[in-house]
Parts: C-alpha cells; structure tokens; sequence
C-alpha cells in the first residue's frame, strides 16, 4: 500500500459546475461533493450533465462516504446518479440532507440511502480520514469547508464560501477553526477561485437590504422578485422587507416553492403568520399588498418569470406598473436569453430593475480580499484553486504568488482528472485519468451517452435520410427500388435529380456486394449506408445521419 495521497477532481476544475472530487490514501477514498453542470449542448435535448462516475469502478470497494460541502446543485446535484452506482453513506448539514432528501425523493431512493446529519465542528472518522466540519458563509445556508486529516496531513477543502461576518441567517464563517488549523500546520489548502478575479471583499448578504427597501418604498404596483432558489439568506430579505411595507409574499415556481418549504421546515426562514399568500388569494388584494417571489432570473423558457412575461403562468402575467427585480447574477451563457426575457418585461410596460443599476445582489464567493483572509488563516503549505474555470484558476494563483508571498512551486494548478500525489514533503501531478462526463437527458432523470448527443447533433447539422431497401432473401436482388426519404438535408430532396441517382447508386452496391455481405443484414446495411453517404458527401457536402432499413420478402 502506497504512503500518499491522491486528490483527483472528477469535475469542476476548469469549468462551472460538476464540483465533485476524490481524496485518496491507499485503499480508502472519499468521496468530497457531487455536483451537475450545464453542458452546451442543451439545444440537443440535454439539460444538465454530471461526472463520468464510471471512473470511480476501479475503487469500488474503497469509496467510504460521499461529503457534501452544500446543497447547490453545482455541489449536490449529481447525488443520485452516483449514489445509484455507489450506494455509501452521505455527510452533510441538515438543510443540505433536506434538499438531498427531495431530490432523492424524485429518484425513488431515499428509502436506500444513508445520510448522516452533522453540525459544524462535529468530527467524524471516515476511516483513515478524519474530517471536521467548519461553517463557512455563502448564498445558501447551513454550507460548510471541509478539515479532513489523513496521514500525511491535514487538507482543507473550502467549499464555496466567502467572509461574510453578517449573514442574514445564522452565524458567521467560524474563522477561529481556520486558524486553529493554521496553527497546527496545514499541507494543502483547496480553495474556491470562483470570485478570484474580483478585487476588494465580497459584500455581506445583508448589503442588498437598501436598496430592496428603496424599491419597496417606490413601487406603484405589484413588485416581483426573481432570485435563485437556493438564495435563502435574499428570500429572507424579501420576506422581511415585504412585512415592513405591509406586502404579502406569493411563491412561484417548482424549485423556489420547494426550497422554501424545506428551508421553513427546518427553521431556517423566519417566517411571520399570514405573511405568505397563495395564487388565489392575491386576487382579493390590492396591487400595492402584492410581492411575487418567483424562479426564473436566468430566463429559462420554462420558469415562472418567463412564463409571466410572455403568456400566463397559472393566470398571471406581468401588467403594466409592475416593478420586477432580477436578484441575481447572470450565469455565463444565459445571456441572450436573460436579454430576450427582459426584453419582453418591458413590452409589458412593466419596470424592470437589474443588478447593474442597483445593489440588489451579492455574490456568495470570496473575492480576493476574502481569499486573503482565508489563506492567512489557514497558512497552508500548498494552495490548489478549485471551482471555477481556467482564467479564475490562474488569477487565483496569481493572486496568491503576488500578494501572499506563496511561491510558484507552492501553488498547485490541476485539471479535471488529475492525480495530485502529496506525500507530506512534496506535491506532484503523477498522472491523468480520463474522466468525461455524462449527459442527463431534459425529459427526465436518464443518462444519456454522448454518442446519442452526438448523432443528435448531427442530425441538427445535417439532417437525416432514411433508405429503405427490398431484397430477395434467397438471392440478395433487390426488388424494388430503393426508397429514400431526406428531412433537413441541404442540397439533397425531390427537387433536384439527385435522389434518383442516389438510388441507382443503392442499386448498384447491392448488385456489387459479395455473397458474405448479401447474407449479413448488418454487414449489408452498413455497406449501402458507406456507398450512400458517400455520393451524398460528394455532391453536396452534407453529412446527414443515415438509417438504412432492411426488408427481406
Ligand atoms: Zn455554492
């Protein structure tokens, strides 16, 4: 058995999303974080992705715990995927075991699985590991940095976090563990780089309370409130700031209606009698005693505010004199749809207010003054940015060689499927493991394999012909003509002389074909698909999916 350890991060290194990352020494492996991401590919009916769990096969038998830092679906989305493959015990925070709970619900496994609830400082064994859980700050509530011992050394690995000293819910980070830690020596310190190009510190949650009180005392009419549903510290705002100014508060959309369920259940929200209001009850109140609490900040076609904005959600729509708040930040890559979605608010002649013109959002990650107070506290030997794309990576390590004073060598950037070996004296990148991901279908909780993403792409390129052919089973002659139908196939249809040649061409690799092709469906059908696609290439430079169809009489 090998003296090291190894730290091998199955998912988000690099990109955004898919946190999810293996700490290994000898025959025991932890499992920190499983989290889905947000694959390009969504026009191609794939929602979500998570990581290639099929890499974790080998260490079958080795996986003692699944740890959850919090309940993002960055960080937690994956769960039941995994735990699918690998049914292991779960650590986690109480409202973090709450949203696992519903999603497993959705899965059918909550019946199967094990999950442990901690509170922050509780230390548990997890065989040769030893992890403390240190409460950290950040957008969500209940979210913890991870303090796990092995026997070369005691890593840290944050989580998402900031330092934030005023949270709206709860205590603040509990830096007095970061330093304990410090003291005692810490070899390697993973930190969050989401915010590493963001000077200065992240603002506390309660900085948005202003300017939310600014808006409320302006409205002229009904205000709607978009955020994520996971922003538990800005729901409780808006509930608060709605009770000072006499408002009700409506919950729409699936996922916000459900965190704030769990998060009122365990007494995370503070929420006064008679403040929340149904959709059929705001018809009897007036349009200045009406705060609609709804999901859909990143203008996703099937949330509430879209809805709203272009036709009826559940009968409401946005009118005219209504003030509409987007609470949140944008997510690379939703922007053209955030801009169609603002757009359409304004057709409605409803004001809309942004993050740009008013202090309405913070973020829930360590900008880089945060990152100092971090690092100085933890005076790890090695720093490894984790969570974020590449160029947040590198301004983290920049930033930690600059103003830290760590040197290059002590400041480790790694990659998805890394092997980061630390013996207790160095740290080295020994090797790299091929880890992919894997594509979870829109209509429901299906993996998909990336071939079936890939054809789908294909098809929306180039387009798909079907070939049907006829032949004598005895014989192998064809006896009828091919046929041969084409759907989005540029330069290729009934309207051109083409498909006429094309099937002549089908005709004469059949009479061409060996007495072996002949008598193998497969082997024939894969010869007429080569023959066909390539004269379809030729003379059009399509290269549309083609299904050929066999038919023996
Ligand atoms: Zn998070």
């Amino acid at each position: 058995m090998s003296s090291v350890l190894e730290i091998i991060p199955l998912g988000g290194i690099g990109e955004f999303g898919m946190n999810c990352m293996a700490v290994r020494y000898g025959d025991e492996m932890l499992i920190l974080d499983a989290g889905m991401g947000f694959p390009e590919e969504t026009a191609y009916g794939v929602d979500v992705c998570i990581p290639d769990f099929d890499f974790l096969e080998e260490y079958r038998d080795n996986i003692t715990a699944i740890v959850l830092t919090h309940g993002h679906e960055d960080h937690l989305g994956a769960l039941p995927y995994i735990l699918k493959k690998f049914n292991v015990p779960v650590y986690c925070s109480h409202f973090t075991a709450g949203l696992a709970e519903t999603k497993l619900e959705e899965h059918d496994l909550t019946g199967d699985t094990l999950i442990h609830r901690v509170e922050p400082r509780d230390v548990v064994d997890l065989g040769i590991f030893t992890v403390e859980f240190i409460r950290v700050s950040h957008s969500l509530v209940d979210c913890f940095s991870l303090a796990i011992r092995t026997p070369v050394g005691t890593i840290i690995h944050t989580g998402d976090y900031k330092v934030d000293e005023t949270p709206v819910i709860g205590e603040p980070i509990d830096l007095r563990s970061f330093r304990r830690y410090g003291q005692e020596g810490v070899l390697a310190l993973l930190s969050d780089s989401t915010n590493a190009t963001v000077p200065g510190r992240t603002p506390s949650e309660r900085a948005v309370i202003p300017a939310f009180e600014e808006i409320f005392a302006e409205a002229r009419g009904r205000i709607i409130v978009s955020a994520f549903a996971s922003s538990i510290h800005r729901i409780q705002i808006v509930l608060d700031v709605a009770q000072q100014f006499n408002r009700k508060v409506c919950v729409l959309g699936r996922s916000m209606q459900k965190n704030v369920e769990v998060a009122d259940r365990l007494g995370y929200l503070d929420i006064p009698d008679g403040l929340l209001v149904s959709l059929n009850q705001i018809k009897d109140l007036n349009d200045l005693e009406i705060v609609m609490l709804v999901t859909g900040s990143q203008g996703e076609a099937r949330a509430a505010l879209s809805q709203m904005a272009t036709q009826m959600y559940k009968g409401v729509t946005i009118e005219e004199g209504d003030t509409v708040v987007l609470s949140a930040r944008i997510i690379p890559g939703n922007e053209r749809l955030i801009s169609r979605m603002i757009g359409n608010i304004y057709k409605r002649g409803a004001n809309i207010i942004e993050e740009k013109r008013r202090l309405i959002h913070v973020s829930g990650h360590a900008a880089q003054e945060d990152i100092r107070i971090m690092t100085e506290a933890v005076r790890p030997k090695y720093v490894v940015p984790i969570h974020g794309e590449y160029r947040m990576l590198f301004r983290h390590k920049e930033f930690v060689k600059n103003h830290l004073g760590f040197a290059e060598d002590n400041i480790i950037l790694i990659e998805n499927g890394d092997v980061l070996e630390l013996d207790g004296e160095r740290a080295m990148i020994v090797n790299k493991k091929e880890i992919g991901r894997t594509f979870i279908d829109d209509s429901g909780f299906e993996e998909i394999d990336s071939e079936t993403v890939r054809q789908r792409k294909q098809m929306a390129y180039e387009g798909l012909v079907t070939l049907v052919i006829t032949i004598d089973s005895n014989t192998g002659e064809l006896q009828a003509q091919p046929e041969i139908v084409t759907r989005g196939v540029r330069g290729f249809d009934s309207s051109n002389g083409l498909l006429r040649e094309a099937q002549m061409v089908v005709a004469s690799a059949i009479a061409g074909a060996s007495r072996e092709t002949l008598r193998d469906e497969s082997l024939l059908k894969e010869h007429v698909r080569v023959e066909l696609k390539r004269f379809i290439q030729k003379l059009t430079g399509s290269r549309p999916v083609i299904m050929p169809v066999l038919v023996q009489v």
